[in-house]
C-alpha cells in the first residue's frame, strides 16, 4: 500500500468521524451550525484525500477547479440569496442535485467503460443499477416536488385516476427488467434504464398531495443518500457509501417522524394520491359567519391579565419575518411575570423544522418550544393562545369532521385554552386549503394584518399599559 493509499485512508476515517459527530450535533438546535461545518470539512477532508490519491492529470485539475468553482459560486448565491421562506424548495432541489449527480457518476462509469471495452465487475454492475433507478427517480421527483411547493404544478385530473397505479407498475416493471439487462451487462438497457426511472420519479410524485409534502421531501432526501451510497460503491469511494447511508437512514428516520406527525401511513401517502389538499396557496373563503374580529390593544390588555400564555407559529410568522418581534413581546410578557411557551406543530411551516429554526433565530430558548404531545393536555389551562401565520395546524375539523381532507392529522387543540387570538391577513385558507371552523369558535377573535405588523402594534399596546417595564 503506497504511503498516499495510507493518508487517504486516514483522512476517510477521520471524516468519517467529522461526519458522525456532525450528524449528531445536527439534532440541537444549539450545536446545529457547528455541526454543519463539521459535516461540511469532513466532506473537503475526504475530497483533499481522494485527489492526494488520484494522482489527476493537468486538464482534470481543470475540470476539478471549474466544477469546484461553479458548484461553490451557485451554493453561496442559493445560501444568501433564498428566503427562509423558500427553504422547502431549495431542499427540495438540492436532493434533486443529489440524485442526479449519482446517476451522472454512475452514467460516466458506465460510458467510459464502454469506450474502453471493458466489462465492469459484478458489484459496480448491481450498483450503477441501483445509483441510475434511485438517482433518476429522486431527481424528477424532487423537480416535480418542488414545482409543486412552488405553486408552479398541480396534480392533474388524470392521474387522480385508479388507473394511474397501472401506469406506474407498467414503468416499474419495464425499470426492472432494463435494470436487470443492465446488471448482466447489457450496455444498451442504460438509456432506457434512465428515461424509465425518470418517468417514475415524476409518475410517483406527481399524484401526491400537496399537504402530504413534508413526508415526501423527506423521503426523497433518504433516496438521494441511498443513490449516493450506491455511487460510492460504483466509484469504489468508501466515504461516499458511509455519507450515503447516514443520509439515507436519517432521511428515512425523519419519513416516520413525518408521517407520525400527519397521521399518514407512508403507503397512504405515496399511492394514496392528493389528499389533503383543496389546492395548494391561499384561498378566500366566504363562508364564514360570525367572525370576531380584535385590535391589537384588546389583545394586549387580555395578554397583560394572563399567567398562561401559548404561542403557536405557523408559516405567516415565516413569511412575515416576525420572530424579532414576537420575541419582544414574549420578554415584556415575562418580566411581567406571564409563563410564554411556544407549541411546535411537526408540520408547521414548509419544511421539518421550520418553527424551531425559525424561533431559534430569535434566540427563544430552545426549553420553551413544546411539542404537540406535549402540550395539548395544557391547553385547558391556557388563559391565552396566540396562533401567529398558522391555520391547518389548528385547524379543528382534523378531529372532527371525517369528511375533511385534514381528517386524522394530529394538531394543537387551542381551543380548549380559554382565549384564542389568531393573527393572520384575511379569512384565507392555510396550505390545505380548506376552511377552519376554529375561526367561528366564540372564543377566537381574529386580529387581521401582517403578523409583524400586528405584533408592533400589540407591542406598542403592551409599552403603553407599561407591561414588563
Ligand atoms: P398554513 O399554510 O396552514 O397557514 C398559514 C397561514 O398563514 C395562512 O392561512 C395565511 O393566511 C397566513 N399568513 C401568510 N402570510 C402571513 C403574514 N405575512 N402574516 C400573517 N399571516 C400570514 O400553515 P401551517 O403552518 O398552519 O400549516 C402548514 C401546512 O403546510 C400543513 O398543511 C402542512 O401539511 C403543509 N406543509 C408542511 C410542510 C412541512 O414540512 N412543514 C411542507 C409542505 C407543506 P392569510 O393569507 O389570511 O394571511
Amino acid at each position: 500500500m503506497s504511503s498516499a493509499e495510507v493518508l487517504q485512508g486516514g483522512l476517510d476515517l477521520l471524516a468519517v468521524a467529522l461526519l458522525a459527530l456532525g450528524i449528531k450535533g445536527l439534532s440541537k438546535i444549539r450545536s446545529a451550525r457547528a455541526a454543519n461545518r463539521l459535516a461540511a470539512s469532513a466532506m473537503g477532508l475526504a475530497v483533499v484525500g481522494l485527489l492526494i490519491n488520484a494522482h489527476p492529470t493537468a486538464v482534470t485539475w481543470i475540470w476539478i477547479a471549474g466544477g469546484t468553482a461553479v458548484g461553490g459560486v451557485l451554493g453561496a448565491l442559493t445560501a444568501r440569496l433564498v428566503p427562509m421562506t423558500a427553504m422547502p424548495e431549495t431542499v427540495a432541489l438540492f436532493n434533486g442535485c443529489g440524485g442526479l449527480s449519482s446517476l451522472l457518476v454512475a452514467l460516466g462509469v458506465m460510458l467510459a467503460a464502454k469506450g474502453e471495452g471493458l466489462t465492469p465487475s459484478l458489484l459496480v454492475l448491481i450498483s450503477v443499477g441501483l445509483s441510475v433507478v434511485v438517482g433518476a427517480i429522486t431527481c424528477t421527483g424532487s423537480v416535480v416536488a418542488m414545482g409543486k411547493l412552488q405553486g408552479w404544478l398541480t396534480t392533474p385530473g388524470w392521474m387522480m385516476r385508479r388507473w394511474r397505479h397501472g401506469c406506474n407498475i407498467a414503468l416499474a416493471t419495464g425499470v426492472l427488467m432494463a435494470a436487470v439487462l443492465t446488471v448482466v451487462g447489457s450496455s444498451d438497457a442504460l438509456w432506457p434504464l434512465v428515461i424509465g426511472a425518470s418517468l417514475l420519479g415524476i409518475g410517483l410524485t406527481l399524484p401526491i398531495g400537496g399537504a402530504d409534502m413534508p413526508v415526501v421531501i423527506s423521503l426523497l432526501n433518504s433516496y438521494s443518500g441511498v443513490a449516493a451510497a450506491a455511487a460510492g460503491f460504483v466509484v469504489g469511494q468508501r466515504l461516499l457509501i458511509v455519507a450515503g447511508a447516514m443520509v439515507g437512514a436519517a432521511g428515512l428516520i425523519l419519513t416516520q417522524v413525518m408521517c407520525a406527525g400527519m397521521n399518514r401511513s407512508l403507503t397512504a401517502v405515496l399511492f394514496g394520491g392528493a389528499l389533503g389538499v383543496a389546492s395548494a396557496g391561499s384561498k378566500e373563503h366566504s363562508e364564514y359567519t360570525n367572525i370576531i374580529s380584535c385590535s391589537a390593544e384588546e389583545c394586549a390588555l387580555t395578554l397583560e391579565a394572563a399567567e398562561r400564555v401559548v404561542v403557536v407559529p405557523g408559516y405567516g410568522i415565516a413569511v412575515a419575518q416576525a420572530q424579532h418581534t414576537l420575541r419582544e413581546v414574549a420578554r415584556l410578557l415575562e418580566k411581567h411575570g406571564v409563563a410564554v411557551t411556544y407549541a411546535i406543530h411537526p408540520v408547521a411551516g414548509r419544511m421539518p423544522g421550520h418553527m424551531n429554526v425559525l424561533l431559534a433565530e430569535a434566540d427563544v430558548p430552545y426549553e420553551q418550544l413544546k411539542e404537540m404531545d406535549v402540550i395539548n393536555s395544557e391547553f385547558p389551562a391556557t388563559d391565552v393562545v396566540l396562533v401567529l401565520g398558522a391555520n391547518d395546524v389548528v385547524n379543528p375539523q382534523a378531529k372532527t369532521d371525517p369528511d375533511s381532507p385534514l381528517y386524522g392529522m394530529p394538531v394543537l387543540d387551542v381551543q380548549e385554552a380559554r382565549t384564542v387570538f389568531v393573527v393572520k391577513r384575511s379569512m384565507g385558507a392555510g396550505y390545505s386549503g380548506i376552511k377552519n371552523d376554529l375561526f367561528e369558535r366564540p372564543n377566537t377573535s381574529m386580529l387581521f394584518g401582517d403578523a409583524k405588523q400586528v405584533l408592533s402594534n400589540v407591542l406598542g399596546e403592551l409599552k403603553v399599559l407599561g407591561v414588563g417595564q
